[in-house]
């Protein structure tokens, strides 16, 4: 179905055009046209499916028929686990708002920022993106009025009970008017999930896109067997060699973030590190450098693994595999988005060979291993 058969005002549809979106991936066809219709949709979806714009478009569209609300009185919420996503689906809220024709102000807030500005900037806001501590927050200081809310976004639900906001969450809806149309996004439906959903959703369209896992086709796999003190020159190795553009090296840990940052920058290479512990203006630069090219090698902790949506990356190295399966998959989930062929490059330290083994099983498929000792590491 294209785009202009599922209900959307022209200007989105041509804004879809200015986006090169030729047509609705399989979420959008469906939860589009049942959003619309005000009815509840359990999505079961991974970032990197369009689910982002599988809710903005019917939400935009579903309040341009609304009078104008009292002051910091929001019609919509849309709840997400991190900063780095409210700023992303917040943008695309704003992407596709600006086209039409009632103007929708759309905001994100988030912890880690000062709280003063979020306050100030809430007066006329219809759509709000949140994480949950923050707004609660912003709930307590009378900043912003739940009454007049007729939507609920959840937006990967399950990494926002991973990360434990629960509690939060239970509050939040505590506080929202009973009678709303109920939007949930999830990557799995875990038992938690689905205790939200049923607890939650008055009969929803459920809609279930397969996992990431088929996007793994798109993406070419190679590991390289490498000893730890080689892990440094075999990056800039490639890098420089193969004069690799953009790319996104993945840490286990915010220390050997900065360090490999560090070491790429003194060898000649752009570099920055993002992780929790940088402050969120040097996380916000670097990711926004990063995204539109200005930065050649983004170095990230797994806080930036999920959610975030850089188009067309073209690389992503493990330069330190992640603990589960499911995080490989994430991590190299950044690139093969949006149907663009990606490459992910893995380094196997001795000690990481039976981790890898677990991986590949998991994922069901296996990586063509290279060992580094065949190549000339001087000189890197
Ligand atoms: P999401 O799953 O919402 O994070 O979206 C993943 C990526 O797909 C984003 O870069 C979107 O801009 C892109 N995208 C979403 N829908 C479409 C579409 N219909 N055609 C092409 N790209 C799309």
């Amino acid at each position: 179905m294209p785009f202009s058969a599922l209900g959307l005002h022209p200007s989105l549809i041509q804004a879809l055009v200015d986006q090169n979106y030729e047509h609705p991936y399989p979420i959008q066809n469906e939860a589009i046209p049942a959003i619309l219709n005000k009815k509840d949709v359990l999505g079961i979806a991974q970032t990197g499916s369009g689910k982002t714009v599988s809710f903005v478009l019917p939400i935009l569209m579903n309040l341009q028929g609304i009078a104008d609300s009292k002051s910091r009185h929001i019609n919509v919420l849309v709840l997400v686990p991190t900063r780095e996503l409210a700023i992303q689906v917040n943008e695309v809220f704003q992407l596709f708002g600006r086209v039409l024709p009632r103007r929708i102000k759309s905001m994100a807030v988030y912890g880690g920022a000062s709280i003063n500005p979020q306050m100030m900037g809430l007066q006329g806001v219809n759509i709000l993106v949140a994480t949950p501590g923050r707004l609660l927050e912003l709930v307590e200081s009378n900043a912003v009025h739940f009454s007049e809310i007729h939507t609920l976004v959840l937006d990967e639900a399950d990494k926002m009970l991973n990360l434990g906001f629960t509690d939060e969450m239970n509050r939040i809806f505590e506080l929202l008017p009973k009678k709303r149309q109920n939007l949930l996004f999830s990557a799995t439906l875990s038992n938690e999930v689905d205790t939200i959903n049923r607890v939650l959703l008055h009969d929803p369209i459920t809609i279930k896109i397969e996992p990431e896992k088929d996007n793994i086709d798109l993406i070419s796999q190679l590991a390289y067997f490498v000893p730890d003190e080689k892990k440094g020159p075999l990056l800039r190795y490639l890098i420089k060699h193969n004069n690799q553009k953009q790319v996104l090296v993945f840490t286990s840990s915010v220390y050997s973030a900065d360090n490999v940052a560090d070491k790429l920058r003194k060898n000649g290479i752009e570099a920055l590190a993002i992780h929790s512990k940088k402050s969120q203006g040097a996380r916000m630069d670097a990711l926004s450098r990063f995204k539109f090219g200005e930065l050649r090698v983004l170095v990230a902790t797994d806080l930036i693994s999920r959610g975030i949506d850089i188009k067309f990356l073209p690389y992503v190295v493990n330069y330190e595999l992640p603990r589960s399966p499911k995080e490989y998959i994430h991590r190299i989930g950044r690139t093969g988005r949006a149907e663009s062929a990606g490459e992910a490059i893995s380094f196997i330290a001795p000690a990481d060979e039976h981790h890898f083994k677990v991986i590949q099983k998991k994922m069901g498929k296996w990586v063509t291993m290279i060992d580094s000792v065949g190549l000339d590491l001087q000189g890197y």
